[in-house]
């Protein structure tokens, strides 16, 4: 007896382990290891939600990397992957335990603040920044340098995600127009 509740013990950790396995492929991107698009929707309105709730502030951080139909241009998709890949591993870095990190489309990347007011949103938006400008990507010896536009947008009260994310995507919009290479906060913030 002892021995066959063993054998259904060891089938159940397996499954449990092999079904954590397939919800982590569902909600992340396989190049980045960051949460995917589809889990974006998801986190977001359960952040808001929480957010208004406990009345606390929420930052919303969207970022695209400045021409980088170029780099694919010159190093191939496979290239491009490596450095989106690079790109991943700098946002994880810039950004605390709690804060949720996504690869939203290709070369675009958001980043959910919980708890952040608009000097912390800018402030992780700075870091990142200036991480991606100043890291030397390979192939080392081509010197290959790239940056990257950030805009971001600050709730303090219950808003829609929905204006949150165009808040945020309209700040990137701004940053792009404004030449790159550059942060910026939506205005006024949302209450
Ligand atoms: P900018 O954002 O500064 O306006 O210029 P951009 O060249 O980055 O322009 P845009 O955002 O419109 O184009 C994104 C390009 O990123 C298109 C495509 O060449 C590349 N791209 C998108 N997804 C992937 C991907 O998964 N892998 C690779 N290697 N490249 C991708
Ligand atoms: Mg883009
Ligand atoms: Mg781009």
């Amino acid at each position: 007896i002892l021995s066959t509740i063993a054998d259904f013990t060891a089938i159940a950790i397996e499954n449990s382990r092999l079904h954590q396995q397939v919800s982590n492929l569902t909600i992340t991107d396989d190049l980045t290891g960051l949460y995917n698009a589809r889990h974006f929707q998801t986190l977001c309105d359960y952040e808001m939600e929480r957010a208004s709730r406990y009345g606390n502030e929420l930052s919303m951080v969207f970022l695209d990397l400045d021409h980088f139909k170029k780099v694919n241009d010159v190093y191939g998709h496979v290239g491009g992957d490596n450095v989106l890949q690079k790109i991943g591993v700098i946002i994880n870095l810039g950004i605390r335990e709690n804060d949720l990190a996504f690869r939203y489309g290709g070369e675009e990347f958001a980043v959910i603040l919980p708890e952040t007011d608009e000097k912390g949103a800018l402030l992780v938006a700075e870091r990142i920044r200036g991480m991606v400008e100043q890291k030397t990507f390979e192939p080392e010896a081509t010197g290959l340098r790239l940056t990257i536009s950030i805009g971001f947008s600050t709730c303090h009260n219950a808003s829609s995600v929905r204006e949150v994310i165009i808040a945020a995507d309209k700040a990137l919009y701004v940053a792009k127009n404004r030449g790159r290479n550059r942060v910026v906060g939506a205005e006024p913030t949302i209450d």
